[in-house]
């Protein structure tokens, strides 16, 4: 394994301080940032306007090293799903969703989840591991060389970024505050504040704490109008219980310019939190809360309990929430024929055996496509 220093891990302000290191001119380190992010070079020698003595050395010290295509596959709605392989083995999982000539791509920000939500199915995997800012910025850097969301070719066809893949963002805080930052830098992605989701299930003292750091739209994974219901759900709610956690996540919202409203996410499980009752519950605790609500249809899993709410229901669930004055989504499930929806990312967590013979097991049923 190298030790070189892989420069996908440095935010702008780390990459100055980097050349000063090495005896290198600071106003280099902006120009080879934009190499990476902008051009997503993948090798030194790309870099026309830089000298091929600062190359070399750089070729000594450092290396771009993104992560690596295990599968890549295309549901027939244009959603494309890689497994990546990191450094030291572990799989992870990005989702890109298009919309038009636009497209959100779902990033993972750890190696499976410590959480345990009932209803999510990275949870069945364990945790493994906190991903590095370099394999956080990598599943961009990757899927813009993929899908071509180059600014150089006028087509930015990735043009939201959420944390919505597997992982706990607030629990792995600096390399994620950093990501978000390459990737609202103006010499790295360029993405508008607005378009950078960090979704969470409410770790308050990391929400506490973001604004200092980066200032990103922002998603809380509410599911359930009550502590009773949400400890079951999601239970993180039993160390930071709801009347704890929405005063942050308004304390947020009055200090970001990037989300004025939060996107609560409320995932339908049949006759679990989809009733008219949850439904006037939910809106009694977020009548002061500046939000819009989306209404997640639960993705099934193998082994799960749960199962989705009808389709009637979540409409009656969304209308008493419309009439009450909440501005209401019902997510579209994406990208369901290659288990790339939301809780379904299941990598591979220091177990190869178990992902290969599901990956086969797979085979026939989905095809595993490359999209040049
Ligand atoms: N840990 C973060 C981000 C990952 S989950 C969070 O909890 O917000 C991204 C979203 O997908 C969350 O709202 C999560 O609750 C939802 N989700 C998880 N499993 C799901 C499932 N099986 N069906 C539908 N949504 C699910």
């Amino acid at each position: 394994m190298s030790d070189k220093l892989n420069l996908l891990d440095l935010t702008r302000d780390e990459m100055v301080e980097f050349f000063k290191e090495i005896d290198e001119k600071p106003f280099r380190a902006p120009q080879v940032f934009k190499w990476l992010h902008q051009f997503v070079a993948d090798d030194f020698d790309q870099m026309t306007n830089i000298s091929k003595s600062l190359k070399e050395k750089l070729k000594l010290v450092s290396e771009i090293r993104g992560p690596e295509i295990i599968t890549e596959q295309l549901s027939d709605d244009g959603t494309i799903k890689w497994a990546l392989k990191t450094k030291d083995g572990q799989a992870i999982e990005t989702v890109f969703i298009p919309d038009g000539e636009r497209g959100t791509l779902c990033i993972s920000s750890q190696v499976g989840c410590v959480l345990n939500c009932s209803f999510c199915s990275t949870a069945q995997q364990g945790f493994n591991r906190n991903l590095t800012t370099a394999e956080i910025v990598g599943q961009v850097w990757l899927a813009a060389r993929r899908i071509g969301a180059l600014r150089t070719t006028g087509k930015r066809r990735i043009s939201n970024v959420v944390f919505m893949g597997m992982g706990e963002p607030l629990l792995n805080f600096e390399p994620v505050v950093n990501s978000c930052n390459i990737l609202l830098d103006d010499f790295g992605y360029g993405l508008s504040k607005r378009r950078v989701t960090i979704s969470t299930s409410g770790v308050v003292p990391g929400l506490d704490k973001l604004i200092q750091q980066a200032d990103v739209a922002l998603a809380l994974s509410l599911h359930a109008p009550n502590n009773q219901l949400r400890d079951e759900l999601v239970p993180v709610n039993k160390k930071y219980p709801i009347e704890v956690l929405l005063p942050s996540v308004k304390r947020y919202l009055d200090d970001s310019s990037a989300s004025k409203k939060v996107t609560i996410e409320y995932v339908m499980l049949k006759g679990v939190n989809d009733t008219a009752a949850h439904a006037r519950e939910l809106s009694r605790v977020l009548k002061d809360m500046p939000c819009k609500i989306n209404l997640i249809p639960f993705n099934p899993f193998p082994k799960t309990r749960y199962d989705t709410s009808t389709r009637k229901d979540i409409e009656k669930f969304g209308e008493i929430l419309i009439k009450k004055g909440f501005v209401v989504v019902t997510r579209r499930t994406r990208g369901e024929d290659i288990d790339a929806a939301c809780g379904q990312l299941v990598g591979q967590v220091a177990d190869r055996t178990r992902r290969e013979e599901r990956l086969q097991r797979k085979e026939g049923k989905i095809s595993v496509k490359t999209v040049d």
